[in-house]
This record gives C-alpha cells, structure tokens and sequence, in this order.
C-alpha cells in the first residue's frame, strides 16, 4: 500500500503488525485517530506503554497483574484454597463473568504442545506442585480447552500431584471438543463449573 504520507504508512505498517487487523483495517483506524482530538492519540499511546512496561506477572497466581500480587489473589474473600488451572488470562476473565467462582486460579501461560515446542516447562506447573506439597490446596480445578494439547497438559499436571490427597476436578464438558474456554457463552461456562466432575473420572471415560 503505497500513500501519499511516509508518517502515515508507517502508522499503517505498525498498526497492521497486529492480529486480525489487515492493511485496509489498519488505514481505517488511523485515519479515525486523525479525525479525532490530538490527546486521544495521546491516551492510548500512554496506556499502551504503561501496560507494556509496567505489568507484572502475579508472584502467587502468574496472571497479569500492576503488583507483585493480582487483586483477585490479595482479596480476603476469595478461597484460597480452591484453584483453578486455566491457560491465560482470558480464561481467567471469561470464569470472572460468569460471577460464580470465588477460588484462585494459576495461570500457565499455555499449554504443552510438543509440536510447537512447548513441554512443561516453559509453563507455569512447578508452583501448582508447590502449592500442593505445601498442603495449601483441597481442591484443584483444571480448566483447560478441550483439545488433546489440553488434556496431555491436565493429566501431566495430575501425574504431579496424584500422590497427595486433594481434590481434583475438571470443568464438565458441556463445550464441544476443541472450543476454547474464552469463546463459551457465560451460562454454559458457569454451569460447566458447577458441575465439575473428578478428574479420574474424566480420564475413565475418554
Ligand atoms: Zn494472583
């Protein structure tokens, strides 16, 4: 895409450096950034840097978060007993919709794929372990997509910590194989977690 502005074309470049967004998209947003008042422009600059140089990971749950520890992990409300196993914080906020989950989480950052070179870890597990052996846990849920990438992640945690006597369950599966968690609809989300079911029992019938 050739313009007739250097400055422009590489707005454009940069904006469309992102997913989903094409050439075409990418015009259309900076060409909507010009139309509005110079701060605007400003704002989401800011924001954008502040978020990319001042997140942190949670020390306790691993999700993102402005200090050492998440507002989710530092309310006294939440169990902290309870924990749930997602993959990124986009399960974590698809679960916080639904407003029926009251435990932790621990977020992975991912699932083990050897295929795209992901074994265990480069993944957040040993902590899960951890917390385990540490006897800080009575009952672990994993809520991972239901793809084999998944399941291989579920049970390589479940390997981990079958020796100690907690409860582990997994999400009930009223979500086709191979969705992902952040695409189910809250209702069948929340229900999917109030019917959990023990993880031995999700392996018995695969
Ligand atoms: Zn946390």
């Amino acid at each position: 895409m050739e313009l007739s502005s250097k400055k422009l074309e590489k707005a454009v470049n940069e904006m469309a450096q992102l997913p989903g967004i094409g050439k075409r998209t990418a015009l259309r947003l900076v060409l909507h950034l010009l139309k509005q008042p110079k701060e605007q422009t400003q704002f989401l600059a800011e924001a954008l840097q502040n978020m990319r140089e001042e997140i942190k990971f949670c020390n306790n749950c691993n999700t993102l978060s402005d200090n050492d520890i998440c507002e989710i992990c530092a309310n006294p409300k939440r169990d902290k007993s309870i924990i749930c196993v997602v993959e990124d914080i986009r399960d974590v906020m698809a679960i916080e919709n639904t407003g029926l989950y009251k435990g932790l989480y621990h977020v992975l950052g991912g699932r083990i794929s050897p295929i795209d070179g992901i074994g265990p870890s480069q993944l957040s597990i040993f902590p899960i372990v951890e917390k385990v052996k540490a006897g800080e846990v009575k009952e672990l849920i994993f809520a991972l997509s239901s793809t084999m990438e998944g399941d291989t992640t579920n049970f390589y945690i479940y390997k981990q910590i079958q020796e100690y006597s907690i409860n582990v369950s997994t999400i009930a599966r009223g979500i086709a194989i191979g969705d992902e968690l952040e695409y189910t609809d809250e209702v069948t989300l929340g229900r999917s977690l109030l019917h959990r079911i023990p993880f031995e029992m999700s392996i018995k019938n695969a």
